[in-house]
């Protein structure tokens, strides 16, 4: 499929690339191995790409003591994976990455894009022919959604690896506006809306992903079912975090797949924290996490079997992070 008309622009700077999408508008270039699908698809016609390709300072990965993990937004997520730093101190993180797409889209492919990935939807992300020929659905520009009918929201699912990784590390992001900056807990920045999954306005560039010390070599492990072993999304993915003090241990969990957003499961980390982990409550964990997330509304799979894969993994996770951690 052939790409829309566009003009292709290269700041030197975030601050002129902020500035050339508050005066023209238009999308943000990373990788583009997103974008560039949206567009084919005609799902996305900027008049104007930003690319962020030529702007210094944006590609980096810096651990230091006391900090925490610095990475900036630009990095290409086969260095990420590959990084020794990161292996060092937030190895789930890199494992995580290592099971998206392939090694050509994970050269390509960068942080921020990922962390903004757009949600899936097989009503959604089709070519122009297959959408114009039958019913629009809400997020094409409809009235209802096509997937669970007679609704007026969307339910695509959020399939990021990365997003559900980074917030059990509790990561931070940097967001940057003309002249302004601000920094968020990286799960503020989704909506849990499918068809405006990101909280971000088209002129905010994120330029960094801070993974607090606190969080740098915690014990934790990333697990996720797809159809294929590579080039596949997630069907459902988990990321646990266990973070163990002196007094208690505190579990974080959240589930990608199940939602239009990744998902924080509160019910089964209060379930574990400060309980001795064994066998026996890893699988009660499961099944609270199964529960937890309700019925998925989902095209494809049955929200039964959504359900018990995600017990599967996150009881499968958690005795991963009880044993040595970051196991495979
Ligand atoms: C065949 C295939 C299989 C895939 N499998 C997986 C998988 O298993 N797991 C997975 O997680 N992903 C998967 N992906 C998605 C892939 O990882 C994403 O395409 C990629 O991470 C997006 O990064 P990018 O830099 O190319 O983003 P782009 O395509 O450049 O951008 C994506 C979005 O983010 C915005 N954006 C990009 N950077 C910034 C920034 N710094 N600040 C603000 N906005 C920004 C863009 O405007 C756009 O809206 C797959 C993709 C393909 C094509
Ligand atoms: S979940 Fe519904 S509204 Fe959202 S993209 Fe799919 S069909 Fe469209």
């Amino acid at each position: 499929m052939t790409l829309p008309h566009f003009q292709y622009l290269e700041p030197k700077s975030v601050k002129e690339a902020s500035r050339l999408l508050q005066q023209r508008g238009g999308k943000i270039w990373g990788g583009g191995t997103d974008l560039l699908s949206l567009m084919r698809m005609r799902l996305e016609k900027p008049l104007f790409i930003v690319s962020l390709g030529a702007i210094p300072g944006l590609s980096f990965i810096r651990y230091q003591k006391g900090q925490g993990l610095r990475i900036g937004a630009f990095t290409p997520l086969a260095s990420i994976c590959s990084s020794s730093d990161v292996k060092e101190q937030c190895p789930m993180l890199a494992k995580a990455i290592e099971k998206i797409a392939s090694p050509q889209i994970r050269n390509a492919a960068t942080l921020g894009g990922n962390i903004l990935l757009d949600t899936k939807c097989p009503y959604y992300n089709q070519s122009p022919l297959w959408i114009e020929s039958g019913e629009r659905c809400l997020k094409a520009g409809g009235d209802q959604c096509l997937a669970v009918r007679g609704q007026d929201s969307c339910y695509a699912v959020w399939s990021s690896d990365t997003a559900p990784a980074l917030i059990a590390l509790g990561a931070r992001i940097k967001v940057t506006q003309g002249r302004q900056q601000r920094w968020l807990l990286i799960d503020r920045l989704y909506t849990g809306l499918g068809d405006r999954p990101c909280n971000i306005a088209a002129d905010e560039i994120v330029t960094e992903v801070l993974i607090p010390e606190s969080s740098c070599r915690v014990k934790a492990a990333y697990r996720r079912h797809s159809q294929r072993d590579v080039i596949d999304f997630p069907v459902v993915s988990v990321a646990v975090a266990h973070y163990s003090t002196k007094k208690a241990a505190d579990f974080r969990i959240v589930a990608g797949g199940v939602d239009p957003a990744p998902k924080r499961l509160l019910r089964t980390e209060a379930l574990l924290n400060g309980q001795t982990i064994d066998g026996n409550l890893a699988r009660q964990a499961g099944a609270a996490a199964a529960r937890e997330v309700g019925p998925i509304k989902d095209v494809f799979y049955p929200s039964r079997f959504k359900r018990e894969v995600l017990g599967a993994l996150v009881e499968d996770a958690i005795l991963a992070c009880v044993a040595d951690g970051n196991a495979d």
